[in-house]
């Protein structure tokens, strides 16, 4: 694989009984990328994210990420060697405060031993206080200093958005996968929340692909949108491109609802 792709799909294929979620599908993101997957209702996007993840293996097909195949990986190997995700309905420890909530991300990171940390030494007090110091510039990074001590349940939609964004981040990803982010903000929000996609890939060099449904955001911030419709792959392009392509039309005015 090339330096430039960080994560390469090949012909990946999943199947739920009879059903083919994701059919085929040949995939990669180029390194520091902004890129979109897009689709009506039912396309496959989530499932294609949650193959990246390690959340399902593909019933086909290979994954390779940053030189290495994923496919058949745990979860916490995937997130170990630099994939993050956040998800379409938020999930957040909602009684833990939004620095808890951070630290749950922040200790894939952490080395002490599983000893060391029922003995309490030094290393482990050491990373520990770093983790708590991490923990707030990443909180501030996201828009949230200042509320470090708040309840998850008790911040705005947005900002439980940023914070789950957060703890995505502590676990200091190469490849961020954001499942619809902007979902159920306001156009103020969104467009804040636009501005900050761009910025974590500026700032952190963190490559993004982002599922979306608002065409406004996947056409202002994507360097490419791919098309999935009943799982397969039917477009991939420029925004300019993809937007004006028959067939993607054709699928999104096809249905009622586009997502
Ligand atoms: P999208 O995110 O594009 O809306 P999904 O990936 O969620 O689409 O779903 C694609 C198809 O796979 C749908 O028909 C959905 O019902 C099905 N599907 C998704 N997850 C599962 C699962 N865990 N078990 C069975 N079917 C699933
Ligand atoms: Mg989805």
């Amino acid at each position: 694989m090339s330096d430039g792709v960080i994560l390469d799909a090949r012909k990946v294929t999943k199947r739920f009984g009879g059903l083919v979620a994701v059919n085929e599908v040949d995939f990669d993101i180029p390194r520091r990328a902004i890129v979109s997957l897009i689709g009506p209702n039912g396309a496959g996007k989530t499932t294609f994210f949650n193959l990246i993840a390690g959340l399902f293996k593909p019933t086909t097909g290979s994954i390779t990420f940053d030189g290495q195949r994923v496919d058949q990986r745990l979860m916490h190997q995937i997130t170990h060697l630099g994939i993050a995700r956040t998800f379409q309905n938020i999930r957040l420890f909602q009684n833990m405060t939004a620095l808890e909530n951070i630290m749950v991300g922040r200790h894939t990171r952490m080395h002490a031993s599983p000893f060391a940390a029922i003995l309490r030494l030094p290393s482990e007090r050491r990373e520990e206080r770093a983790t708590d110091a991490r923990g707030r510039e990443i909180l501030a990074f996201v828009g949230l200093a200042g509320q470090e001590h708040e309840f998850a349940k008790n911040l705005p939609y947005g900002d439980q958005r940023r914070l789950e964004i957060g703890r995505a981040l502590a676990t200091e990803p190469k490849l961020l996968l954001l499942d619809e982010p902007t979902a159920g903000m306001n156009p103020l929000e969104t467009a804040r929340l636009t501005a900050f996609i761009r910025k974590l890939r500026d700032d952190l060099d963190v490559t993004i692909l982002l599922i979306e449904h608002d065409m406004k955001v996947v056409m202002g911030i994507s360097e490419r949108v791919t098309v999935l419709d009943h799982g397969v792959k039917i477009a991939e392009g420029t925004p300019q491109v993809v937007q004006h392509d028959p067939r993607v039309i054709e699928a999104y005015l096809g249905r009622a609802k586009t997502a």
